[in-house]
């Protein structure tokens, strides 16, 4: 658990020197405790006391990284259980299994399916992470051919899973540049699979039966100089495995309890896709932060990248489009303006419905600081005023010959002052985006 300024503060030599660039030690350490500034600044700081804080700055979970630039990702680092408490920070890493048991054709056509999977949603593009390599044939052949494959055909990080660490160290010697996660099986020697993340400088995760155990393989990989580690329990039952996910979450974060400091990650079991796509969402929900499913098509990727990506949205900060004209279809000077906030989801909803009713039109969006028409309008963020300012900058005006615009329906209390004060005739539009399509069809200019 994060320390309070004052527990800081009782640790600092209390003089007020100002040697830190603060009037006081009680501003340093508030400014400490909001991570504001780095104990460095405070050259007076006693050994003991340093290490008290250091230890305590340390992130409850810690933060994993696998995979170089262009195919890399981040998982840990997270301090809260709920989102809204403060936020997520970093969103759990999805991958897929490739079993060495696959020929190689199949391997890169599903390879090759995988680096396809990229969408965009509300201005964002979504992919998945990794591909997680099992050596399920127990051949070392088998194992390294397949390793070579995805070596050479993936566009994600890679996963590496076996039980014989003679294997995994001539898999290592093909990959170990990509920064490979060696996941240690489950008849796996951990103290062997230890020594190799050592030798080869690559996170690693450990597979457990019980939280004991897990306990004590991280504190000898910790002792042994390896601490980007990943826990992975043995435990198939989903109803158990969440249980034990927050069980971890919890000591890491309120308990402080450092052994179970790390992220988790979880293997679906499930073979339907249905229920393979529940247990996953379950894992992004539940503290996951690394999931390995089996189902590569692209109905099944969506809803599940989806899911992570609003999981993972940073609750202050509403995901927002550029406060500007958009011009939807081959506009002509004769076209519809509409108007609206920069709340992504309803720039995009509003937008696919122009783009529906096959309209050419503007969008005029304001800046509402993110916020969806009705909770701006609440907020004095959506009003008259703004959304006439809006249109006197936004260029619109040069880019009609006439002077008409339509607000949403949920705003019509709008239209009176926002004629008033813009010049501009205002139509009431839809309350919702889906009766655009038919609005639209029947605008006159
Ligand atoms: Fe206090 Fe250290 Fe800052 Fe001096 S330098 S005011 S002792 S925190």
């Amino acid at each position: 658990m994060a320390l309070s300024g004052l527990d800081i503060y009782k640790l600092l030599p209390k003089t007020n020197c100002k040697d830190c660039g603060f009037a006081t030690c009680l501003a340093f350490a508030m400014a400490l405790a909001q991570k504001k500034v780095s104990l460095e600044k405070c050259p007076h700081v006693s050994a003991q006391a340093r290490d008290a804080l250091e230890s305590a700055s340390q992130p409850p979970i810690k933060l994993v990284t696998v995979g170089v630039q262009g195919a890399k990702f981040e998982v840990g680092n997270e301090t809260v259980m709920y989102r809204h408490e403060q936020k997520f920070h970093h969103p759990c890493a999805i991958g897929f299994l490739i079993d060495d048991t696959l020929s190689k054709e199949e391997i890169s056509k599903t390879l090759e399916n995988i680096n396809e999977l990229r969408f965009e949603r509300v201005g964002q593009v979504i992919r998945p992470d990794l591909v997680c390599v099992k050596n399920t044939s127990g051949y070392r052949n088998k194992f390294l051919a397949a390793v070579s494959t995805v070596e050479a055909v993936s566009k994600l990080a890679i996963a590496l899973y076996g039980d014989d660490e003679g294997t995994m160290a001539e898999a290592l010697k093909l990959c170990r540049e990509k920064r490979p996660l060696i996941v240690c099986g489950e008849k796996a020697s951990s103290t062997a699979f230890i020594n190799l993340a050592k030798e080869f400088g690559v996170p690693m995760a450990i597979s457990c039966a019980s939280l004991e155990e897990t306990a004590e393989i991280t504190t000898t990989a910790k002792a042994a100089g390896v601490d980007e580690i990943v826990i992975n329990l043995s435990e198939k039952r989903l109803s158990k495995r969440i249980q034990y996910f927050t069980y971890i979450r919890r000591s890491a974060l309120k308990k402080n309890f450092r052994p179970l400091g790390y992220p988790v990650m979880a293997f679906t079991e499930e073979s339907d896709p249905v229920l393979e796509l529940a247990e996953a969402v379950t894992y992004v929900t539940k503290y996951a932060g690394i999931i390995i499913v089996k189902n590569t098509d692209r109905d099944f990727v969506y809803p599940l990248l989806v899911a992570r990506q609003d999981i993972y949205q940073d609750p202050q900060k509403p995901v927002q489009v550029e406060a500007k004209v958009y011009e939807i279809g081959k506009v002509t000077r004769q076209s519809p303006v509409l108007v609206t906030t920069n709340f992504s989801i309803t720039y995009f909803t509003v937008a696919a419905e122009v783009e529906a009713s096959k309209v050419p039109s503007y969008i005029v969006c304001c800046d509402s600081e993110g916020m969806s028409v009705l909770t701006a309008w609440a907020a004095e963020k959506f009003t008259a005023e703004k959304i006439a300012d809006t249109l006197k900058k936004s260029g619109i005006e040069g880019k009609v010959s006439h002077r008409k615009v339509t607000i949403p329906g949920y705003v019509s209390v709008l239209s009176g002052k926002l004629e008033e004060v813009s010049g501009w005739k205002v139509s009431v539009g839809p309350r919702e985006a889906s009766g655009i399509t038919n609005y639209l069809r029947s605008w006159k200019d």
